[in-house]
């Protein structure tokens, strides 16, 4: 499958059996899975989104939010558990046009989605447990 570098938006083929062993790119040498969340932004958000093999689970947040901030360390806790979807993060203040094509009503939104296509959303601020629990639920129909 492709999956895309998160720290230069290289297209990266890997091997479905060599998904948990830790790829790394071949064009940056950086983790290709880092089991951590990652930033997109109006810049890498096309690229990484329509090539990317992965679904790509994304928090929609914001610097003065306060849910924002109490849900960021579960999201981050989730990631490390789930390295078959990548866990992203968009700054929805730093980055408006992405955060209007969401139509983001109200923050945190989590948008879980398959290339360009929207599978399901959840907004208010998830523990852990509760946000694995609806990751869970969305994987089963993927
Ligand atoms: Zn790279």
């Amino acid at each position: 499958m492709i999956i895309v570098c998160p720290a230069c938006g290289a297209k990266n083929r890997v091997p479905d059996e060599k998904l948990d062993a830790q790829p790394t790119c071949g064009q940056c040498h950086q983790a290709l899975i880092p089991l951590a969340p990652i930033e997109l932004n109006e810049q890498n958000f096309s690229n990484f989104v329509s090539h990317s093999d992965l679904p790509i689970l994304i928090d929609l947040w914001a610097d003065w939010c306060g849910p924002c901030k109490m849900m960021a360390p579960h999201f981050a806790e989730v990631a490390k558990h789930n390295p078959q979807v990548v866990f992203a993060k968009i700054d929805t203040e730093a980055n408006p046009r992405l955060s209007s094509a969401f139509n983001v009503r109200s923050i945190p939104t989590l948008v879980l989605m398959n290339k360009t296509t929207e599978i399901a959303r959840i907004s208010g601020a998830l523990r852990s447990s509760q946000l694995q629990d609806w990751l869970d639920e969305q994987l089963k129909s993927f």
